[in-house]
């Protein structure tokens, strides 16, 4: 088979035609500056993989921000530390930065950078198959630029990091070789595999920040399970936090959570709050802190263990719904949710299951102006009434906006 060379028919082909025409026309304008322009990393790669993807990433040998002020039709964004502009143009959204050459002056640190040719940008980059370009300036437009064995590696379905050290910089890479691998369902290539266990160490120079941030991008995979399963296989999970495990009992959970994930909640929230669910209070901590959550995840996380530890309470079969209601109301909702999958007491997860689907949507008609109307004094009685006639509601001991008016005249009566 005669290697691609040109992607000018994939470009036409798979992109919206509005996208191939910006990035023809992005091509002429930094040609008329003098400067050549070219497509980078994911979107080259899955290209000719044949996968979908709309993000468009360019490298400009030359300055990115005077080239993305021209370029937009709207909102840009400027970095000037590393001279890089995301750009609106119509409703797409495009990266542009300026070619740059990346010194890391420790492991893990963040790299000093310097302006650049093209083959220095795709060399600081993470793996061969995301270090491609397609040229874009009009004399050479939709040739492959492919100098690090990218195609090779595409073809074969390795993950192949582009020098000994890349991990050794940034470690973050492992977490990225896995998701790679898995979600291409490619395999770590054999040298890169040693290099990637040599330097499993590394991990502990990498910021909580960025560990975050691969964690999340693993969390929005569509079958994230896989890559935590990887992980746990080849120690990447453990350095996370010993106790952590990405067996089957995770991959059954996340299946489920797939399938009942209810309106309004992240995903990617229910899961993390599933990977740390059978961690001890002291451990979920570590990882709350090591990680920096932000702080609603550390409270999904938080509140799914509130709530594991009293899922004894839950297990009660004669608990009324108002009784269900209040032990679960004011967690999380992801929480809830991870409860009712991973809860190992079958009567709670029916009484959670409960909650989720009708109690805490339950809520009574009268409102607190309504009981002043009714002569209820503003202040602590008002709550008190409310709570009367919700729990009512719940139990199912009214029904009718007169029954909750009859309720408070009872309770004023007495009150
Ligand atoms: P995808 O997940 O589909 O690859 P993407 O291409 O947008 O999405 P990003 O995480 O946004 O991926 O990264 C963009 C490019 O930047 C990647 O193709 C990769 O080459 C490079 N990159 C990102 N993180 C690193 C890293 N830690 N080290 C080296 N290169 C990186």
């Amino acid at each position: 088979m005669t290697p691609i060379t040109n992607l000018t028919d994939l470009i036409n082909q798979r992109l919206p035609a509005e996208l191939a025409g910006f990035m023809k026309s992005a091509g002429n304008m930094a040609a008329n500056g003098g400067e050549k322009l070219y497509l980078v990393g994911g979107l080259v790669r899955d290209l000719l993989l044949g996968e979908a993807n709309l993000d468009v990433d360019l490298v400009v040998e030359g300055d990115a921000v005077t080239l993305a002020r021209r370029l937009s039709t709207g909102n840009i964004t400027i970095h000037h530390r590393f001279n890089t502009a995301k750009l609106q143009w119509r409703k797409w959204t495009v990266d542009l930065t300026s070619a740059r050459s990346e010194i890391y002056p420790r492991p893990g640190a963040l790299p000093s950078v310097k302006p650049g040719k093209l083959a220095d940008d795709l060399f600081r980059r993470d793996f061969t198959i995301n270090a491609m370009a397609v040229a874009l300036v009009p004399q050479s437009y939709g040739q492959l630029i492919d100098l690090y064995g990218g195609l090779y590696d595409l073809e074969r379905r390795f993950v192949r990091i582009l020098h000994p050290i890349s991990f050794t910089d940034d470690a973050s890479r492992i977490w990225r070789a896995v998701r790679y691998e898995q979600r291409l369902d490619f395999q770590i290539e054999l040298e890169t595999l040693r290099l990637l266990q040599r330097d499993i160490p590394m991990l502990d120079n990498i910021s909580g920040d960025r560990v975050r941030y691969e964690l999340e991008c693993i969390c929005n995979e569509q079958l994230p399970e896989k890559a935590f399963k990887r992980a746990g296989e080849l120690g990447v999970l453990a350095k996370l936090h010993p106790s952590l495990s990405g067996n089957g009992w995770l991959a059954d959970m996340f299946d489920q959570a797939r399938r009942i994930s209810l309106s309004g909640q992240k995903l990617a929230d229910l899961y993390l709050a599933l990977l740390a669910y059978r961690l001890p209070d002291i451990d979920r901590e570590q990882l709350v802190s090591c990680l920096r959550l932000p702080r609603a995840l550390a409270r999904i996380l938080r509140d799914a263990g509130s709530i594991r530890a009293r899922l004894g309470e839950l297990a009660n079969t004669k608990l009324r719904p108002s009784q269900i209601y209040h032990l679960l109301h004011g967690y999380s909702s992801e929480a809830v949710t991870a409860n009712l999958l991973a809860g190992d007491l079958p009567p709670a997860r029916r009484n959670i299951q409960l909650y989720l689907e009708e109690l805490r949507s339950v809520k009574p008609v009268l409102a607190g102006h309504d009981l002043i109307d009714m002569g209820v004094t503003p202040g602590p009685g008002i709550g008190e009434a409310l709570k009367l006639i919700l729990d009512a509601r719940l139990d199912g001991t009214v029904k009718t906006r007169r029954d909750e008016e009859r309720l408070v005249g009872e309770w004023l009566a007495t009150n």
